[in-house]
């Protein structure tokens, strides 16, 4: 493999894209949106001037980077002499759903299509393909040149041959992957959203207050960060969307959204995106500050 197709220029198809060029893959980076593609190289250049800056990389090794990037609006254009495509646009499943029934029309018939989906299973975004053995999940972290981790997940159809290739592409990549099956939430967030949940239930049963919380989890259990703090970087409408495929996924009580979470988001109260969640984001990421709602 050597041409790659990154769809989506957002948070997570900026990083991946950056992630292929680096170790050396063409790629080419489709949005529908220009506006998100001038920001995405932008980002990236930015990212790879820190790396120089820190000297992990060389300006020439910036320069190539760029170089194996183009940039599309035309999807069909864009994957049409693609080895792999990579789907990282927005997460809806109708949208998913009609992006991959276009690939499967517009890539040659032995192209392997992965989706970096958080939640959608990959066996019904395969089921939309006349290829669903060669449907599967690459789900990177973010921030994704950072992040080791790759998870990847096998649909319920997805052959043995293009799970091996992906795992050692994958590792080419410098990542690891973990090899997962296709059920809601996955590994990751099967296990991270009912603890930030959890987390949500403590603080709307009095049990301790934001900082207490997250102040737990971070010295007693040596997190990074404590998971309301990470639930406002995640977004807590994204929290929410998650939980609830959780919810109907298994049918199981356990993972019912937190009526507090459910509340928050209605009110719009976001987390960073928004300015605020279960802190105050306005005076930006430096100062912590407890949200007005919870003191
Ligand atoms: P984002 O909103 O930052 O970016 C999505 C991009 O997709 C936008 O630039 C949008 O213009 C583009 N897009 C929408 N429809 C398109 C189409 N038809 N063709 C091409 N581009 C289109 O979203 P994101 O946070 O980068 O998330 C992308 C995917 O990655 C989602 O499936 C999400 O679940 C997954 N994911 C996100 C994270 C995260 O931390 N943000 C982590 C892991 C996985």
């Amino acid at each position: 493999m050597k041409n790659i197709a990154v769809i989506g220029a957002g948070t997570m198809g900026n990083g991946i894209a950056h992630t292929f060029a680096q170790s050396g893959f063409n790629v080419n980076l489709i949005d529908i949106s220009q506006a998100s593609l001038d920001r995405a190289i932008a980002t990236i250049s930015k990212n790879l001037d820190r790396m120089v800056a820190k000297e992990k990389i060389t300006e020439s090794d910036k320069n190539t980077t760029l170089g194996n990037i183009t940039t599309f609006t035309d999807m069909d254009k864009g994957v049409a002499n693609v080895d792999l495509v990579v789907e990282a646009a927005t997460e809806n499943v109708d949208l998913k759903l009609n992006i991959f029934k276009s690939l499967d029309t517009a890539t040659k018939p032995e192209v392997i299509l992965a989706s970096n989906t958080s939640s959608i299973s990959i066996t019904k975004i395969a089921a939309a393909t006349s290829r669903p053995d060669k449907v599967i999940g690459m789900h990177f972290m973010n921030p994704v040149p950072i992040m080791k981790l790759v998870e990847i997940i096998r649909g319920y159809s997805t052959s043995d041959e293009v799970t091996n290739n992906i795992m050692e592409l994958s590792k080419k990549l410098g990542k690891v992957p973990v090899e997962v099956n296709d059920y809601p939430g996955f590994v990751a967030n099967r296990i991270l959203m009912p603890m930030i949940n959890e987390a949500i239930i403590t603080l709307y049963e009095g049990v301790a207050g934001v900082e207490e919380i997250d102040t737990v989890m971070k010295l007693g259990m040596a997190h990074p960060m404590g998971p309301l703090q990470l639930a406002d970087f995640i977004g807590l409408d994204v929290c929410l969307s998650i939980l609830n495929v959780l919810y109907e996924g298994f049918g199981n009580p356990k993972y019912a959204p937190c009526p507090l979470l459910v509340n928050m988001v209605t009110a719009g109260k976001l987390g960073v995106k928004s300015g605020e969640g279960f802190y105050s984001w306005t005076h930006g990421t430096k100062d912590l500050i407890v949200s007005p709602q919870f003191k």
